[in-house]
């Protein structure tokens, strides 16, 4: 990333664009030459903006083609154009976009690509072969976290086919309104995560007994012998229930044991995109090559899922036109529209979503930040839209709503039924998920070299010149691949890193 040829490397995304980036490690100095003939007249730090043209105050500041903001005041040619400068502008008026779809071009199918995975009796396949221990309350997580670490060590060195033993801890369950409209999402996520591809359709579910949520909703159509409750009168003492969930985990191993991988189409990917930590290069290195994969994925026959509604809304113009049908371009203004007035209950907007970080690595507000964010969706037609916590039915590209909390995000998604997640960042996180593969892929090159052990694949070559948005790419969709037949560990699983899982409650706690 260092200075080429006659100045300084800048990028700049679109032709229509009036500012470009300092790609410079570090970042530049007053007088300092750019590549495109500009010197500097402000110190710029890597990432950030540099104005390409005299901008007059008020005058639209352009980025991916977009207006991300107005000049707050006068902005001279080489002027680092800061947050400070830029007026964010008003959301698209989700009434006035137009529903018109435009026909999706034919896809041309890619053949040829599979991965060696887990199939599974309701027809999802597992990238993973993991029990997973569902709970009906918060109250179990003790004795939960308990029996996970006397499985690892007493029970799953016999049952060498399991990968793993996984607890879904979480807050909900008791305490809350369980009958308000809005526990639909925490309970159908609950519900839903049971049926999660890599948990084989075999889960041990641990409930208290006097719970508002009542266990056997977890899992309505999974064995009823698949629930314990603490309080059932047949345990004596915590050893009691130690042992007797010790003996039904130990029956749930030794048909998960007889599993196999077999090799299956690349269709029976579910592969989520989420980014976390972003910064500028992330929509011009990272997130487009995930992109690119995922119009490889979804060529493939596979299924893709984007997120996150606070970083799309400022790009749903865009978004709209891509759905494969007018009822599902209605689907997503329903979804922004239900998350602009959840905002409003709680008196922000969604400008409350870019972080310290996200302003430091250059992205000026929430416009620049969701442009950068949408990239990751590829090109494909949107083929169906999930509400928090629904489960896919359909293969291509879907918009799953989540809010863009990195774990809340990553719940949902695993709800949805992915079986392995891509994560972009520019600042860096150790996310990592329990219950599938989290596949790390860095905006920067600095941040892969200095986390070299923490990321998986490095995007920021893109920025350097040194690879094309299209060889990362395919580096990524093969890569995705090995991870998926479980030949290559990520990062996060080698090392054991894994956030908790945390429900989307919208309604009320009493
Ligand atoms: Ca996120």
């Amino acid at each position: 990333m260092g200075r080429s040829g006659a100045g300084y490397r800048t990028i700049k995304v679109d032709e229509r664009d009036n500012v470009a980036i300092v790609v410079h490690s570090g970042g530049l100095r007053s007088g300092d030459l750019l590549d495109n003939g500009i010197t500097l007249v402000d110190d710029v730090p890597q990432g950030h903006k540099v104005a390409l043209h005299h901008l007059p105050a008020d005058a639209p500041i352009l980025r991916y083609g977009e207006v991300i903001g107005r000049a707050a005041n006068d902005i001279a040619r080489g002027q680092w154009v800061h947050e400070g400068l830029v007026n964010i502008p008003e959301p698209p008026p989700l009434a006035e976009i137009p529903l018109t779809v435009h026909p999706a071009m034919p896809v041309d199918p890619l053949e040829g690509y599979g991965f060696e995975g887990f199939r599974n009796p309701d027809g999802s396949v597992g990238t993973r072969n993991i029990l997973g221990i569902c709970t009906s309350v918060q109250c179990v997580a003790g004795v939960a976290n308990h029996v996970v670490r006397r499985i690892r060590q007493e029970l799953l060195p016999d049952f060498p086919h399991v990968d793993d033993v996984v607890v879904l801890n979480h807050s909900y369950g008791c305490g809350v309104a369980i009958d308000a409209p809005a526990a639909i999402i925490p309970i159908r996520t609950l519900q839903n995560l049971a049926r999660n591809p890599n948990l084989g359709n075999e889960v041990l579910v641990l409930g208290l007994g006097c719970e508002k949520l009542d266990p056997r909703r977890l899992v309505q159509d999974i064995a009823k012998e698949t629930i314990l409750e603490l309080q059932d009168e047949a345990f004596h003492g915590f050893q009691g229930m130690v042992d007797g969930i010790l003996e039904l985990a130990g029956r749930k191993l030794a048909r998960l044991n007889q599993r196999c991988r077999e090799t299956c189409p690349a269709s029976e990917l579910v592969v989520g995109l989420q980014c976390g930590g972003s910064d500028a290069f992330s929509g011009v290195t990272a997130n487009p090559a995930v992109g690119f994969a995922a119009d490889l994925i979804v060529r493939a026959g596979g299924t893709v899922m984007f997120s996150e509604v606070t970083e799309v809304r400022d790009g749903i113009q865009l978004l709209v036109p891509r759905a494969a049908d007018a009822g599902i371009g209605k689907a997503l203004l329903r979804e922004m529209a239900w998350y602009d007035r959840y905002l409003e209950l709680g008196e922000v907007d969604r400008s409350a979503n870019t972080t310290p970080g996200n302003k430091q690595g250059g992205l000026a507000n929430i416009v620049e930040k969701s442009l950068g964010s949408i990239v990751k969706s590829g090109s494909s037609p949107i083929v169906e839209v999930l509400g928090p916590g629904e489960r896919v039915s359909k293969k291509g590209l879907v918009f799953a709503a989540t809010p863009a909390s990195d774990f809340i995000c990553g719940t949902l998604q695993l709800a949805a039924g992915i079986n392995l997640q891509v994560f972009t960042t520019g600042r860096g996180t150790p996310y990592g998920l329990a219950m599938a593969p989290v596949l790390k892929v860095s905006s920067r090159s600095d941040l892969s070299q200095r986390w070299h052990d923490l990321i998986d694949l490095d995007a920021g070559r893109i920025a350097s010149g040194d690879a094309s948005i299209a060889e990362v790419g395919w580096d990524l969709f093969r890569m995705i691949l090995d991870v998926a037949s479980g030949r290559r560990q990520v990062a996060a699983d080698r090392l054991g890193l894994h956030n908790d899982l945390v429900l989307f409650n919208p309604g009320p706690v009493t």
